[in-house]
């Protein structure tokens, strides 16, 4: 399996925010979001081929009780069920990070599903496949209805509330499993952002997920 990276660092977003967890970021993506924070996992993707016996043992040596799956998005990587079951195995919690449009019958306690909204169309060439594809809603719902899961949404401006009310009414999402953060890889920006998401989520009912990370150490590789 392509690992653009894989360390240890504490959740920085949603609902496990702050808890010591070992992430393996796979490498590769279906979808080219203008904003992503992770452009060596999607648009140019890069890392090596792992094992999963040495995925399993590198996790191991941290000793960490939680794994995150991030990516690129991990749900098109063609041994993403073995490794999920390995890890399980090992007997830790497993959080799955995906934007939602590929199901696979993974291992996983914390689905943490962040459908993509038009914000993150990106323009050129990928504008047109990115827009068919960034939201299914049968394979969100079949996510939704099999894990444990939490909707978590990149805000870029207060306009993008009204398509997140409006899928999560589709979904028939509870308020409590939605979660909204601010976009923005600067902590300058995201304290800006911040500012006007924490009163919508007041309003809404909606949980704030800060981007603990950038807060912590900046836009930086490997945190
Ligand atoms: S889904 Fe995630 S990894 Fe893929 S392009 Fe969008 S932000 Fe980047």
């Amino acid at each position: 399996m392509k690992i653009a990276e894989l360390f240890y660092s504490l959740q920085g977003e949603g609902s496990l925010v702050g808890v010591p967890s070992v992430f393996i970021r796979t490498s590769g993506c279906n979808l080219r979001c203008a904003w992503c924070d992770t452009p060596y996992a999607s648009w140019q993707p890069e890392g090596a081929e792992w094992s999963l016996d040495e995925i399993e043992n590198e996790v191991e040596s941290h000793g960490a009780r939680h794994a995150v799956i991030t990516g690129g998005e991990p749900m098109i990587q063609a041994e993403i069920v073995q490794l999920t079951e390995r890890l399980r195995a090992l007997e830790l919690h497993i959080t799955i990070e995906t934007a939602g449009t590929v199901f696979q019958p993974v291992a996983c306690d914390l689905m943490s599903i962040s459908p993509k909204l038009a914000n993150s169309t990106p323009e050129g060439s990928y504008a047109a496949p990115h827009d068919r594809l960034r939201i299914q809603h049968d394979v969100l719902a079949r996510l939704m209805a099999r894990y444990e899961y939490q909707l978590k949404f990149v805000v870029a401006k207060p306009d993008d509330l009204e398509e997140i009310r409006a899928l999560a009414e589709t979904l028939d999402a509870p308020a409590e499993r939605v979660i909204l953060m601010p976009e923005g890889t600067e902590q300058a920006q995201l304290a800006e952002r911040g500012q006007w998401l924490a009163e919508i989520c007041k309003e809404e009912g909606y949980r704030f997920s800060p981007r603990l990370h950038i807060d912590l150490w900046g836009n930086r590789r490997g945190v």
